[in-house]
């Protein structure tokens, strides 16, 4: 299917009935060279990828609800690449690259929108932080510039600048971060994967994995037993639950994190902007509703829904920084559940069992991650090990204490 101008015309003339479903539904083969669990961003891509970088086309993406269902059509949309630590830093500025190519590469227009991610310093102390990290990123081969105040005042002119709780000093700006329309991204790998052969299993719930001397076989599923030589596990928040049927404990705790959309206003706000002394970070949509979160809910879950307390603390963080939205009617709240690692980190790579890989841990963050996510895990799953770009998200890290800790897992604005 294309979406050339005339195909846009032509269809406009004829009622828009012209249109056909754009992936296939296909019937789940005996069995496949390789089957990814989840049909969420990261899935996706690890297929398109595998087939694509690797010419590995006998692959199946099974998918319990329909694509784009969980996390990837749920977030906030921000992409960026403003880490510390080398390996954050080197993936995800690989990720920001593949953003910059990836509508032309899948021929699909996910609304990629290099906005700048702007975050705010309160402190003299954060502002010398965010000049250390800014330095980090540049060594790294990522964009970052620290503001003055005199440029932020400019720049976000709804900004409580003079009479605020919290002062605003400087400002690490990332002008090539910004944002990507979420599910687009997904329907976009979807149909570049089926393209090249990939079977997207839609309403197919993986209920157990095969596993028989060491080796994986292949999963069970509501639509029966599916076998494989190699299965790479994408569940994002529903990791642990999935891995557990294959005798696999990790080091993740499942949380709800809340996205929130105000009505639409004019536009009013160019950049992201993140607080500096709270969990709080919005955007303004193409739309014109204000798009902001903030931390997740304290108490484990894998309900996919919000609560009043995350509400309250939202607001508050919101008020702080731009008091002229108190005006504003909050529209739309939903949830959608994180798989937060212990040191804020992802796991991208293989496991005890072999022909079973891993992806997952994937915090506040794991959008902006989706390309190099799924090149990465393409990668490691073709090759059986894992790329220089991912060697350090290996899961064995938490047990030889080389982990990866950018304090990802606490309160820290700046991530997500
Ligand atoms: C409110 C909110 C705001 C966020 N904001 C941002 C942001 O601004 N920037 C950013 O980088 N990240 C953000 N994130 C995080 C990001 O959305 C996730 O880290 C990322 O989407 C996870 O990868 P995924 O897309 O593959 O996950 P998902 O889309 O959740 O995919 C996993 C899939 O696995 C499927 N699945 C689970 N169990 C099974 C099973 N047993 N069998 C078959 N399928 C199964 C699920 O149905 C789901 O479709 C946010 C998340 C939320 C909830």
């Amino acid at each position: 299917m294309s979406y050339s101008a005339f195909a846009l015309l032509k269809n406009a003339l004829s009622g828009n009935r012209g249109w056909k479903p754009v992936w296939r539904e296909p019937e789940p083969k005996a069995h496949y060279d390789t089957i990814v669990v989840g049909g969420g961003g990261h899935g996706l891509a690890t297929a398109y990828y595998l087939a694509k970088e690797h010419g590995i086309t006998d692959v199946a993406v099974v998918e319990k609800g329909y694509l784009g269902s969980g996390n990837v059509g749920r977030n906030t949309t921000i992409i960026r690449s403003n880490y510390l630590l080398p390996d954050n830093t080197r993936f995800y500025e690989w990720s920001l690259k593949l953003w910059e190519g990836l509508e032309q590469d899948i021929n699909y227009n996910a609304m990629v929108s290099q906005r700048g991610v702007l975050n705010l310093a309160h402190t003299d102390a954060q502002r010398d932080a965010y000049a250390r990290r800014g330095n980090a990123m540049r060594i790294a081969g990522a964009d970052a510039d620290l503001l003055t105040r005199e440029e932020i005042r400019a720049m976000v002119p709804l900004l409580a600048m003079d009479d605020a709780r919290f002062p605003v000093k400087a400002g690490l700006l990332q002008r090539r971060g910004g944002t990507v329309r979420h599910d687009a991204v997904a329907w976009g790998y979807a149909r570049a994967a089926d393209q090249r052969g990939v079977d997207l299993l839609q309403n197919c719930e993986v209920i157990g994995i095969r596993v028989e001397n060491g080796a994986v076989k292949g999963v069970e599923t509501t639509r029966g037993f599916i076998g494989a030589r190699r299965v790479a596990l994408a569940a994002a928040g529903h990791s642990s639950r999935v891995a557990e049927m294959a005798g696999l404990r990790l080091p993740l705790e499942s949380h709800v994190l809340q996205a929130f959309v105000s009505e639409g206003v004019k536009p009013v706000l160019d950049q992201v902007v993140t607080f500096g002394a709270g969990h709080f970070y919005i955007s303004q949509s193409d739309k014109g509703g204000l798009v902001f979160g903030g931390d997740i809910d304290g108490y484990a879950s894998y309900a996919q829904r919000g609560s009043l307390p995350i509400v309250e603390d939202v607001m508050e963080c919101a008020m702080a920084l731009f008091p002229s939205f108190s005006r504003l009617r909050y529209l739309r709240q939903w949830g959608g559940v994180m798989d937060m690692s212990m040191d804020g980190s992802p796991i991208i790579g293989t496991t005890p069992i072999s022909g079973l890989f891993l992806n997952c841990g994937w915090c506040y963050g794991g959008f902006k991650a989706t390309p190099a996510s799924g090149w990465c895990f393409a990668w490691t799953i073709a090759k059986g090990e894992p790329h220089a770009l991912n060697a350090g998200f290996r899961l064995d890290r938490f047990a030889t204490g080389h982990v990866i800790d950018e304090k990802g897992a606490g309160a820290q604005a700046n991530l997500h």
